[in-house]
């Protein structure tokens, strides 16, 4: 069978392979731990998930606008408007199946082929797929741990061309927990502006902010851009609701009506129920959100001070998400059973076979000397993981 050439032009996920693995080991009864969750173990709070009962009980189970509903749209207006100071009318907000098909949407809508998108690394692993998708080309602008793994505002102008149409900013960032400095988005956003490139701005991971740090989005510090930008949101994290697929955006009309467009001869709507459910989550109590950021900030310090006690490992302390990225490279070039560890690949690997503990390796980020390790599995399990990786490096 032939396939479409677009198919082709996206490489399947290097993740895939350790996660498969890490799964058939768990099947055959092997205590594997995994420090790969992209998403929060905490449960959706139970006032979210009694408005997706009563919408099923008063049967709100038909199409919607292709949009998304009014009401949520204004919830949305108002978070907006409360948190970043920004005033958007219904028309400039749009309700997507989570915040990944939204880029998805926004990419559709704006590349042609010949496009450039600047995204800087480590990147979440599905930016440059989604701009491939589009026909654009992604262009990566490399971060390292010793800058805070934040793009500077001189490496963004020397990736622009005049083929650049739009720069993806992820503050804070999935998979490094960076939280960009308001003095740098300033800058980055000044440069967009006198260059007229359009900002995308994922901002899923505000609320979920470490240390008493303030989150500044970008469109809010420099309102100039807000005719050349677009914000994008979501419930998964915040809100532990990754499974009801709600995102969102905020933009230029002309954006959103396109995007709505789209929409409406692909996915027609995004599900009615979980919109009712996340008109509660935006406007109802945010209390869980707190006891949520608690309970991370303890173990994301446990787990920074643990890696760093280890030799050949160096782990920057994450400003915001659920997640570290820590240095490996000091473990590159040692051996085990005549096989060399030489990349995020094959330390994964190593890690799954050795210490029976999962990690995503850097490389699908764009980043090979790095592997992910999420903080969202219990203290008990982050403790026993660490105490394998430990052990397992100490043969080497
Ligand atoms: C999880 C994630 C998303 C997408 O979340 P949805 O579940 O699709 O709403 C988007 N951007 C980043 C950086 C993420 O980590």
């Amino acid at each position: 069978m032939k396939l479409s050439d677009r198919v082709g032009k996206i490489k399947p996920s290097p993740t895939l392979a350790v996660s498969a693995k890490a799964k058939e080991m768990a099947s055959q009864g092997i205590d594997v731990i995994s420090f790969g969750a992209g998403e929060p173990d905490f449960d959706t709070p139970n006032n979210i998930r009694d408005k997706a009962v009563e919408a099923i009980r008063e049967g709100f189970t038909r199409y919607t606008p292709p949009g998304g509903i009014v009401e949520l749209k204004e919830a949305i207006r108002n978070k907006f408007l409360n948190d970043n100071g920004l005033n958007y009318d219904l028309s400039q907000i749009i309700i997507n199946c989570g915040a990944k098909h939204t880029l998805y949407n926004i990419a559709q809508v704006l590349f042609n082929s010949g496009d450039e998108v600047i995204i800087p690394a480590p990147y979440w692993v599905s930016y440059p797929d989604i701009v491939t998708l589009a026909d654009a080309k992604p262009v990566i602008v490399e971060t390292s741990d010793k800058q805070g793994f934040v793009m500077s505002p001189d490496d963004f102008k020397k990736a622009i061309t005049p083929k650049t149409k739009a720069v993806i900013i992820n503050s804070p960032s999935n998979p490094t927990g960076a939280l960009y400095s308001e003095e740098n988005l300033i800058s980055i956003a000044r440069i967009a502006h006198e260059q007229e490139i359009i900002v995308i701005s994922d901002e899923i991971y505000e609320k979920l902010i470490y240390d008493g740090k303030k989150f500044a989005g970008i469109i809010s510090l420099m309102p100039e851009i807000k005719d050349q930008a677009v914000i994008v949101n979501g419930v998964s994290k915040t809100y532990a609701m990754t499974g009801w697929r709600i995102g969102y955006a905020a933009g230029p009309p002309e954006i959103i009506g396109a995007m709505t467009k789209i929409q409406s001869q692909s996915t027609s709507n995004p599900n009615s129920i979980a919109q009712k459910a996340a008109i509660e989550a935006l406007s109802g109590p945010q209390d869980s959100v707190n006891t949520m950021v608690k309970e991370f900030v303890k173990r994301r310090d446990y787990m920074v001070n643990e890696l760093n006690k280890i030799d050949g490992v160096s782990c920057l302390k994450p400003e915001g998400a659920f997640y570290l990225f820590p240095n490996f490279s000091g473990i590159y070039g040692k051996s085990y059973q005549e096989k060399t560890i030489s990349n995020s690949l094959e330390l994964s690997e190593f890690l799954l076979d050795n210490a029976r503990v999962a990690a995503v390796p850097g490389v699908a980020f764009g980043a090979d000397d790095f592997i992910r390790l999420s903080f969202a599995l219990s203290m008990q399990n982050i403790q026993e993981g660490i105490k394998r990786i430990k052990e397992a490096l100490d043969t080497l």
